[in-house]
This record gives C-alpha cells, structure tokens and sequence, in this order.
C-alpha cells in the first residue's frame, strides 16, 4: 500500500512540474519580454533574478520602424509579462498581441505609466514616445513594473518592492545630480546637430534646444538653412557643445562645430544601446550618468 501510494505521489510530482515547465521558463523563472532596453533596464532592476529578461530589439538595432522575427511573436506568446513603449514606433508589439490571442497575457505599455507631451512630427501632432529620457518618468515606470509583477507573482511581492524600491533611489539621485548641473547655470538651451529624442527630459530640467532635426524625424538630410541657423545661433549664443545622439550620424554636428569651434559630444537617451554597453550590463542609471560632465561643458 504504502509503496502504490509512493508511486502515486512521484507521478504526481512529474505531471505537475511538466505542468509548470508550460509557463515558466526551464528553471522556473518568470519570463519577462521587452521591446527595447530602457523597458528591459527597469523590469532587471525591478525583477532581480527571479525573472529571465528578452530584449526583442538587438542592442545598437534601429528602434523605429523595427520588424519583429518569428520568434519575437513565439516569446510574446509564452512570457509572463510582455513590456513595450506604445504608440506609433511599438505599432509591431499591438500586431503581436493581437495575433497571439492571448487575453490573460500581462503587458505594460510604458506610454500609459506617463503625463505625454505632445510632439510635432511633420504635419501631425501625436504623443512623444521618447518618455523614458526623463528620470522622474523612469521612476513612475520602474513603479509599474513593480506593481504589475507583484500581481503576477504574489509571493515575491517584497522582492519586487525592496528591487524596486533600491532602484529608485538611483534615479532620485540621478535626477538631482542633472539638475544641480542645470540649476547651477544661466544657460538653458542644448544644440543638437542631431535628431532630439529628449522631449521629456527638456520639460523635466526646463531645458530648451535647437536641433537640425524635429523629435525622431526620418529625414536624414537636414536643409541647409537649418544648419545655417545652428551655426549662426552657437556662434552668437557662444555654445561650446554640439551634441549627437549614441551611435547616430556626426557629420551635421561636426559641420556646426568646424564652422564655430564648439566641440562635438555624445548625448545618451539611452534610445539605443551599444553592443559593448549591453554585454557589460551597464543599466539606465550609469548610461544616463555620463550625460552629467557633458551637460555641465554644454551649460558652463
Ligand atoms: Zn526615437
């Protein structure tokens, strides 16, 4: 009897951790999926490593107009918990979910977490999508993914509010080592010889800027009277810093700086991520950072 019952309780054990295997991943971590690495920086900061992360678009990888591959739409389907901006750029992320008819599927679609700002891009208005460039935004989304997983996975509630809690002191702290830089300045406008993706973070710190290019434009040819107006402005407002965004195009900014003598530096929104920056796990908070001594030159 006692050895029928011993089988009985074995089998039952090897039918439910198949069961389990379903929607786990093999280790029986949550599985969490992102589109793009701000969204993965916070659910690693927030989840620790009670969760295996996917990062759908390859670091240094073009954020818009990304395309998503067969097994993009596989791991959507089977993770936990699926995180993506929203908005036109994530329009591919909406497809996804729709075609994986999957209703019970936890998703954040950052856009939501935020107050937007409306941008200009062309002829329409739309919502900024850039909305994590601002740390105090990054705060209110890391606070999402915290809430949301602790609905996912109850039992490890105080995991996610002690992660989460850890890392928002980082960004509180990121947020008040920019704004002593820009707080401590009678300058107020950052030249960009660049797209500006930095919509939130200008609002935040009550920056202004000029770029050749409005938001995230497509264009990649910028007119020649718009250089011509950085040139003219940088000279006449002596701005010593022409900035581009991470892995972009300097050649409108070099432009600028050889007409003027103001140096080139990179701004980091941390809209793409190097390849080098991904394999050495540095987070938000450490690429964000770097921005602080270059703020300081471009403000001085
Ligand atoms: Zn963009």
């Amino acid at each position: 009897m006692k050895k029928i019952l011993c089988l009985f309780m074995a089998l039952f054990m090897i039918v439910s951790l198949a069961g389990c295997s379903e929607s786990a991943t093999e280790n029986n971590k949550l599985s969490i999926v992102t589109a793009s690495f701000p969204e993965y920086d916070f659910a690693r900061a927030v989840a620790g490593n009670l969760a295996e992360i996917k990062m759908l678009i390859p670091p240094a990888g073009e954020v818009h107009g990304y395309e998503p591959t067969v097994s993009d739409v596989k791991a959507v389907g089977s993770c936990d918990l699926f995180i993506y901006t929203g908005g036109e750029s994530t329009a591919w992320a909406e497809d996804i979910l729709s075609s994986a008819n999957k209703p019970e599927l936890s998703t954040i679609a950052t856009i939501e977490c935020v107050d937007n700002l409306i941008s200009e891009d062309g002829h329409k208005a739309k919502a900024d999508e850039h909305i994590w460039t601002s740390p105090q935004n990054a705060i209110l989304i890391v606070k999402a993914i915290e809430a949301k997983l602790s609905e996912i996975s109850p039992e490890n509630k105080t995991v996610f509010e002690t992660n989460s809690k850890a890392y928002c002191e980082k960004l509180y702290e990121l947020d008040k080592n920019i704004r002593t830089v820009t707080q401590n300045t009678d300058k107020d406008t950052l030249v960009f010889g660049d797209r500006f993706p930095l919509a939130y973070f200008a609002e935040s710190f009550s920056l202004k800027h000029k770029s050749a290019f409005s938001g995230c434009s497509e264009d990649t040819e910028a007119s020649a009277s718009a250089i011509a107006d950085l040139i003219d402005f940088v000279k006449e407002n002596n701005i010593p810093v022409v900035f581009v965004n991470e892995l972009s195009n300097t050649s409108i900014a070099e432009q600028i700086a050889n007409e003027t003598g103001a140096q080139v530096m990179t701004f980091y929104s941390c809209h793409k991520i190097s390849k080098d920056d991904f394999e050495n796990n540095q987070t938000y908070v450490d690429i964000m950072s770097r921005n602080i001594e270059s703020l300081k030159l471009a403000l001085k």
